[in-house]
């Protein structure tokens, strides 16, 4: 695969930079004054981790940004990544309550952002007060936005949470795997800050299974976290998918986190198979890195792609092609690849797709980036936690609303339970497993699902409008003394 010329990576960080930069102050307050800061809040509602949205819109108006941040983060502490990677025109943006006057929307995310940028540059510290210590221990494994989302809300209710990260630096998927258009590694540094500054402790290069025993930390700790993301791409089982040149999605953008970015290996022709929120990433970052052309090849047609429409309208913009209706048969080439083997695909009255016969032809591509999703890696720990439970699509098992396995003292919440969805159903996953080890550490019944306005909501199915609120008052009532006594609110 060649390395295409380009210039530095000062002058591709332009390129590949912000597709939405920060409001300017007088925006953010033109827009701050439209919120009508509604009653009983529709995009309170439609957010998983339940952020006091006008409120946090109303301190923006009146300059009192710091403040303005705090309200964010005391709901989701990945609010300043939320702010750019939440797909809010179908979260807190659609539920607003100026759709039903026929008006834009609030722009609730770039408001998020001001707010949360604005804490990040004045160096200031969002829960100043050093949280009170209950004597109690949990251990969070995978340092992801469900492990963060976890590890802020135990800190802040008096708990020592030590999270175990198999790699050099903390943020899984925030740190490494979010296209950098939308965010650049340094949020997810800063936010991982704003989580240890609550006295959270990372041991990175830490890998239980491997060099961390599970039996050990069931015998050190209180309660267990599982926020262990999903595994490596599925394979796509056609000849030729190891050749040189053929790369997974991930890997990809996490070079683009981890290499100066002309040092980013991209080919001249590039084809991303899958036609999902990720293969967009992956084809947008191809083409902004220096890719003559870079074309998603997806099986099914443009009515069918999981992909949100507006990363769709994105990956137009920059001139991303698209093979729609097109299955891979064989990737071509002797020990790099120089070509994919395709054919035509038509769609049966079941859904299902199949190949149209004599319609193969071959495409010349330097680079093929596997965008088809994850394996659940989450089965392999059957072996540490024999007892643990797994659905039929490999996910971890839980108690609805309180991330509780089968195994009592391990909870678990984010990609290994939900199947892949978004940072912020993760972050809100974690926090209530946070709250669930709360209720069993503090001596209350632990059932779920945990809701409520300040405690967030239990997300439905995709599509479903993201709202069942459902108030359990006992745990409620748990986490409200534990502030009382002390726990740490900011
Ligand atoms: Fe403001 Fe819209 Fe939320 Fe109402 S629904 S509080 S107008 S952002």
């Amino acid at each position: 695969m060649p390395l295409q010329p380009r210039s530095n990576s000062k002058e591709l960080a332009k390129t590949m930079g912000d597709i939405e930069p920060c409001y300017r102050p007088q925006e953010a307050k033109v827009e701050a004054d439209r919120c009508l800061y509604c009653f009983d809040a529709p995009c309170i509602m439609a957010c998983p981790t339940g952020i006091d949205i006008p409120g946090f819109i109303k301190k923006i108006a009146n300059a009192n940004l710091v403040g303005s941040a705090r309200v964010i983060l005391e709901s989701n502490i990945l609010g300043a990544s939320c702010a750019r990677v939440c797909p809010t025109e179908v979260l807190c943006e659609g539920a607003c309550v100026m759709l039903d006057r026929d008006e834009k929307p609030i722009k609730i995310g770039r408001l998020q952002r001001y707010a949360t940028d604005a804490l990040w540059e004045k160096k200031a510290n969002p829960f100043p007060k050093t949280p009170k210590r209950n004597g109690k221990k949990v251990a969070l494994v995978g340092s992801g936005p469900a492990s963060l989302g976890c590890a802020a809300e135990l800190a802040r209710l008096g708990y020592q949470a030590v999270v175990f990260e198999k790699d050099a630096e903390p943020g899984g998927l925030n740190r490494y795997g979010i296209a950098y258009y939308k965010m650049t590694p340094e949020v997810a540094k800063q936010e991982v800050k704003w989580v240890k500054d609550l006295g959270v402790e990372f041991r990175c290069k830490s890998e239980v299974g491997k060099n961390v025993k599970v039996e050990k930390l069931l015998k050190d700790f209180d309660a267990l976290f599982l926020g262990v993301g999903l595994g490596k791409a599925h394979r796509l089982g056609i000849p030729g998918e190891d050749k040189k040149g053929v790369v997974e999605a991930l890997e990809f953008i996490r070079w683009i986190h981890t290499k100066p970015l002309h040092q980013v290996p991209v080919g001249s022709r590039v084809a991303v198979i899958g036609c999902g929120n990720t293969a967009i990433d992956a084809v947008t970052q191809a083409k902004r890195l220096g890719a003559k052309e870079a074309v998603i090849v997806y099986r099914r047609g443009e009515e069918d792609m999981p992909a949100y429409e507006y990363e769709y309208e994105l990956a137009k913009t920059d001139a991303c092609g698209f093979l729609f209706h097109t299955a891979v048969v064989e990737v071509l080439g002797g020990k790099e690849v120089t070509g994919l083997r395709l054919a035509k695909t038509r769609t049966d009255k079941h859904g299902k797709t199949e190949i149209v016969k004599g319609s193969v032809f071959e495409e010349p591509f330097d680079m093929v980036i596997k965008a088809t999703g994850q394996e659940k890696q989450a089965p392999a720990w059957k072996k540490f936690l024999p007892k643990l439970k797994f659905d039929d699509k490999g996910r971890i098992e839980v108690q609805k609303g309180t991330g509780q396995t089968s195994v009592p003292k391990v909870f678990a919440g984010g990609d290994a339970v939900n199947g892949g969805r978004e940072v912020v159903n993760a972050v809100a996953e974690g926090k209530k497993a946070a709250l669930a080890i709360h209720a069993m550490l503090s001596g209350q019944k632990v059932a779920g699902p945990i809701q409520g306005s300040r405690l967030g909501h239990q997300d439905g199915p995709r599509g479903s409008g993201f709202l069942q609120p459902v108030r359990v008052p006992e745990l409620e009532a748990a986490y409200f003394t534990a502030m009382k006594n002390g726990a740490h609110r900011g």
